[in-house]
């Protein structure tokens, strides 16, 4: 395989795109392909069959030697199984082989992800089949071929197909609005997301011997440096010969893989960064979020580092999250959250975001849920990440235009123009909105909405599915009811002054951080779901399981299936990082500490016989063995309770949130106050300082 070197060349060279189908396909099953696409209809296997051979041909050229389909199971991480395309022909001799049937279809024996009671072990292979709009493509000497994975009896067991659904769902109820607008074009609507990726990097060697970095991902344990984030000297700062290194490699590598990747900058923490591609329609933007931060991974063991995706791997410096930034677009290249130009452009406008916040306002628990998960329990509401509670940011400019249509006064833009809002005139709204505030957990951002309360950890799927179907419902409700109008601007004026009126309360333009507006939230009657505990039983309130079954994203026991999941791994997460707590205690912390009293007490006696005053050593020795005696009981107080944890899942997750959570802080506590004390060579891992200044 020749190294291309321009980047024009570089970039998708490893991706089965559409320029290599046109190139390889015969015209007949481009054209099929191209049709499944783009309306929906399926491949016939003479097809499959042609397609798989080109793919595996041109794979086998680029040195590929296996195929897997490469799915997302409900895990949140992506999962492969490799099979080589070698087929015996007799003679000890074997050929490359790769069907049609094997490319539409696999069988993974994938009994062990989770299902949520979908599928009983004993039956337990699902199936998977190609999603032919994500290109296929090659990573580490394997053709990976994007697939949704079902079960037996046709139930959703992954992120990708309730995806999938809601993106086509969202698209016919958005196309039933644009006939009313006179668009007789628009075949198709597509969600388009650009999600910003937050991330750590660490030294290699000094990840190695934090047990709870390479077990949880975060530290459990760990002082507060003398430095830490106050300088604010690293976000956009210049980045470091070793951090550039690093990132040139990784765009290298995403761009191969066809990932847009287009951004890159230090965020505000030490050694935190990010990345941002530059936005796609939602299935490849999923995907290739996936692809990046596998990339993130690999590419930092290259080069000595380890990257980090939790959340909070660090108490007292910022965490990381992922900025999901969303709209809807149509094939004929129009943003639908663009404001236009002409009053009809704006009254079509106009409805698109009074869909926009009449549904943020009433699936706001759903979507906290969305991104409910412990690692993002360390962020959210604590003034680095937004509040909890869900708000929708709209600027100054347009949010003077909702207020004017609001109270029927006149608007008065920018340009100090009177604009009139009568019955069949709407106010020109501001084109260019750059106030940016960025204490909102949801900013419009001038022609799309930006959703910042997702983790840095997290798929991005689940807050899209729900983005996208919540849009499908309230688009649905005003083409059902203007669709029957007979005075189609009239009602158009009424339903969307109607629409801002009732869900005001969900605008908030001012700063989100500020405890006066949590007060003022909850006097709007707005949720505060501060933790996942809290958050994820709304999965499953009878509203939200509705809206989900009647557009058909999923079913009953689709949702139902995922709320378990959710609250299951909420348990598992913090019950592996009470338990590595109390391993590190036991097995580091206190052996280490116990060697430090002990050694200072040997020091005072021997310098006390010599009449040499030894008040450090003693009174350093007290400090430390009190503290220990705290360690010691707060770890075995843990302990007790970790085994009383109760079997219930939903009791469960309560217990480990109220009792788990705070019998960890308090065993942090001490163990921090003896790290503050203790001489160097005693504590027996890399501190904050080393790990956060280590690159
Ligand atoms: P920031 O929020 O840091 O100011 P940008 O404005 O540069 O970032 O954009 C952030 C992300 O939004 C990028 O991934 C970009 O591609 C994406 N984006 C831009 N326009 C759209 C759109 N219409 N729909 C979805 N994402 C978009
Ligand atoms: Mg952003």
């Amino acid at each position: 395989m020749s190294t291309p070197t321009k980047l024009p060349e570089l970039f998708g060279s490893m991706v089965f795109n559409e320029e290599t189908m046109k190139e390889r396909l015969s015209s007949a099953s481009y054209g099929a392909w191209k049709k499944c696409v783009t309306e929906g209809t399926s491949l016939d296997i003479s097809t499959a069959n042609e397609i798989a051979e080109a793919m595996k041909q041109w794979a086998v050229e680029k040195g590929a030697t296996h195929f897997t389909h490469w799915f997302q199971p409900m895990t949140g991480v992506t999962a492969e199984k490799h099979d080589s395309f070698i087929s015996p022909v007799g003679g000890g001799k074997i050929i490359m082989e790769f069907s049609g049937k094997e490319l539409v279809r696999g069988e993974p024996d994938a009994s062990s992800f989770p299902s949520g009671g979908l599928r009983a072990t004993f039956e337990a292979r699902g199936y998977t089949a190609w999603d032919p709009t994500s290109f296929a493509f090659i990573k580490e000497g394997s053709l990976c071929i994007p697939t949704i994975f079902c079960s037996y009896s046709g139930h959703a067991l992954d992120k990708k197909t309730p995806l999938l659904r809601s993106m086509d769902e969202v698209s016919r109820q958005a196309i039933r609005i644009l006939r009313l607008f006179g668009d007789t074009e628009t075949k198709r609507v597509t969600a388009s997301v650009g999600p910003e990726q937050e991330y750590f990097l660490i030294d290699k060697e000094l990840y190695a011997q934090r047990r709870d970095l390479r077990m949880t991902g975060r530290t459990l344990f760990g002082a507060k440096p003398p430095r830490g984030q106050e300088l604010e000297d690293h976000y956009f700062g210049a980045i470091k010969p070793r951090v550039a290194a690093y990132m040139k490699d990784l765009d290298e590598t995403l761009w191969a893989l066809g990932v847009l990747s287009k951004t890159k900058h230090n965020e505000v923490a030490p050694s935190q960064h990010e990345m941002a591609p530059i936005f796609s329609d939602a299935n490849t933007a999923c995907d290739h979020n996936q692809l990046a931060m596998e990339m993130m991974k690999k590419v930092a063991d290259r080069h000595g580092l380890v990257c980090l995706l939790h959340e909070k791997p660090f108490a007292g410096v910022n965490g990381s999250g992922k900025h999901d930034n969303w709209s809807l677009g149509t094939d004929t290249g129009k943003n639908l959250f663009k404001p236009g130009s002409t009053p009809s452009q704006n009254a079509q406008f106009l409805l698109f975001l009074a869909a926009f916040i009449k549904g943020v306002d009433e699936y706001q628990d759903f979507l906290r849920a969305t991104v409910a998960f412990p690692g993002n329990d360390h962020r959210l509401g604590a003034q680095e990440a937004p509040p909890a509670v869900i708000s929708i940011f709209l600027g100054d400019e347009l949010n003077d235009v909702v207020e004017s249509i609001i109270k029927g006064t006149e608007h008065k833009d920018s340009g100090k123009r009177t604009l009139e809002i009568g019955v069949d005139v709407l106010p020109a709204i501001p084109q260019d909105n750059t106030d940016r505030n960025r204490t909102s957990p949801m900013a419009f951002t001038g022609n799309k909405f930006e959703f910042r309360m997702l983790g840095s950890s997290q798929s991005i799927s689940g807050p899209n599915i729900a983005l996208n179907t919540i849009m499908a419902e309230e688009l649905k409700q005003f083409a059902d009811e203007l669709e029957k109008s007979k005075d189609f601007q009239a009602d158009l004026q009424k339903l969307i002054k109607k629409v801002f009126t009732d869900h005001q309360r969900i605008i908030f333009n001012g700063n989100g951080y500020d405890d006066a507006w949590i007060a003022e939230a909850e006097k709007r009657g707005l949720c505060n779901l501060t933790s996942t505990a809290d958050a994820l039983p709304m999965y499953t309130a009878k509203k939200n399981v509705d809206l989900f079954v009647k557009h058909g994203i999923y079913t009953k026991e689709e949702i139902n299936a995922r709320a378990e999941i959710h609250i299951e791994n909420y348990t598992t997460v913090i019950s592996i990082e009470a338990h590595t707590m109390v391993d590190m205690i036991r097995h580091d912390i206190l052996p280490a500490v116990s060697g430090y009293a002990t050694d200072l007490c040997e020091r005072a006696a021997s310098k006390d016989a010599l009449g040499v005053a030894c008040k450090y050593e003693t009174t350093t020795a007290k400090e430390v063995g009190k503290l220990t005696d705290a360690l010691l009981a707060a770890c075995d107080k843990l302990e007790k309770d970790l085994a009383k944890t109760p079997a219930d899942a939903k009791k469960a997750m309560a217990y480990s949130h109220d009792t788990i959570i705070a019998d960890m802080g308090k065993a942090r506590e001490a163990a921090d106050q003896l790290e503050r004390i203790t001489a160097s060579e005693y504590w027996p891992f890399p501190v904050y300082s080393d790990l956060l200044f280590s690159v």
